[in-house]
């Protein structure tokens, strides 16, 4: 449990939106090379910027898992849920996953029957793993008062899907009790994008999944874009086209991280990574023919 002492809980502001950032768990030296296997080491070291937050003096890249959370227009959200705490994951640094994360939830105001709206931005087992948690050996939703959200063109494409056994039980035990419970709304996400509130708004950014989304805030004229896993790591706003090796359209995927970063280069709009090591946020600069990272520390 947290203590007076610990450092203070990092968050950022956006109008009048205070951005929680929940943490998980840093992710091993080995997510790097197996994610984004052409982020080699000589790629890393010509982008001096990356270091020290983003990737080490030897070139490895820092990858986290973590949620934000954020109460916005009368709703409590949290997006994205992590990996999740005792789930069988076929990812050695994914299984049975013991970690703080409901009281660091708690500890940042947002305890889980608090939580009105839950937002996926995908269906991929490192960002739905806390929908559901275990008792008396079932997996039931860990957030029993909130809508969970994602595209419907997420759910409809997994469900055509021809999925191996271990994505097979990350669906089992984390995305169906919480459908099986009523609770999960898909949500037609057109071009421009599906308004959920007048603060709130769930961005198309195909690619990695075909449904995929970031998710967008304002507030008082300030953005804010929570990028899902559109972009894994700052390294790729040196090199858009450096996608992922999870994404199931690579052409796609990298046409999408190419309009997202034109469109937030040079703006006030916060990038908030879903997966960046701290401090996590920034602006995006236009850098020769790509960009940076400007980091914004929490406040
Ligand atoms: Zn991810």
């Amino acid at each position: 449990m947290r203590t007076p002492s610990d450092p203070p809980l990092p968050s950022w502001t956006v109008g009048g939106i205070t951005v929680h950032r929940i943490d998980e768990t840093p992710l091993p030296p080995s997510t790097g090379p197996w994610l984004l296997p052409d982020a080699t080491p000589q790629v890393v070291a010509g982008q001096d910027w990356l270091r020290p937050h983003f990737a080490g003096e030897d070139g490895i890249l820092h990858l986290d898992s973590h949620s934000f959370a954020f109460a916005v227009d009368g709703l409590r959200v949290l997006v994205d849920t992590g990996i999740g705490n005792g789930k069988e994951r076929a990812n050695p640094a994914w299984h049975n996953l013991r970690t703080d994360f409901p009281e660091r939830l708690a500890a940042a105001g947002f305890p889980p029957d608090s939580v009105d709206l839950v937002v996926l931005t995908h269906l991929h087992a490192d960002h739905v793993g806390w929908n559901t948690r275990k008792a008396d050996d079932e997996w039931v939703p860990m957030f029993p008062g909130a809508r969970y959200l994602t595209a419907r063109a997420e759910r409809e494409f997994w469900a055509s899907y021809d999925m191996e056994e271990a994505r097979r039980q990350m669906f089992r035990d984390s995305v169906i009790p919480v459908e099986r419970a009523g609770l999960l709304d898909l949500v037609d996400v057109p071009a421009e994008g599906a308004r959920i509130t007048p603060s709130l708004r769930l961005v198309p950014t195909p690619g990695h999944t075909p449904g995929h989304v970031a998710v967008e805030l304002s507030s008082q004229g300030e953005t804010a874009l929570i990028t899902g896993d559109c972009v894994h790591h700052p390294v790729q706003l040196a090199h858009p086209a450096l996608g992922a090796c999870v994404d199931i359209d690579p052409e796609q995927s990298a046409t999408t991280r190419g309009e997202v970063l034109a469109s937030l280069a040079d703006t006030d709009t916060l990038l908030l990574g879903t997966h960046f090591a701290p401090p996590t946020a920034g602006h995006v600069v236009a850098h020769g023919d790509t960009y940076r990272l400007r980091p914004v520390p929490p406040t």
